[in-house]
C-alpha cells in the first residue's frame, strides 16, 4: 500500500515538474518575469541635486552611467530622491 502512495506521489510530482516546465515558455511569452515598471521622478521628489550625504551615485538602485532601476529617465548621479537606498555591504 505505501509502495503504491510512493509511486503515486512520484508520478505526481513528475507531471507537475513536466507542466511547470511547459509553463515557462508561456510566462516568459507574457512578460511574468519582466520587471515592474519604473515610477516617474515627480512620484520619489526627485531632487536635481544631493540630499545630504545621499546621490544616485551611492544608491543601490543606480545603474552607470545614468538610470535607475525603479525611476524613470535619465539619471544623474548627482541627483537624489525619497527612494534612495543604501548599497550593500
Ligand atoms: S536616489 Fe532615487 S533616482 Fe537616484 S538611483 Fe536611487 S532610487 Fe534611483
Amino acid at each position: 500500500m505505501s509502495d503504491t502512495k510512493t509511486a503515486r506521489s512520484t508520478t505526481f510530482s513528475r507531471r507537475a515538474l513536466l507542466s511547470a516546465c511547459g509553463a515557462a515558455p508561456a510566462l516568459l511569452a507574457i512578460g511574468a518575469f519582466a520587471a515592474p515598471p519604473k515610477v516617474s521622478q515627480a512620484s520619489v521628489a526627485f531632487l536635481d541635486g544631493p540630499r545630504g550625504d545621499k546621490t544616485c551615485g551611492n544608491c543601490r538602485l543606480f545603474q552607470a552611467p545614468s538610470s535607475c532601476l525603479d525611476v524613470q529617465g535619465p539619471i544623474s548621479e548627482h541627483c537624489s530622491c525619497r527612494i534612495w537606498l543604501p548599497p550593500l555591504a
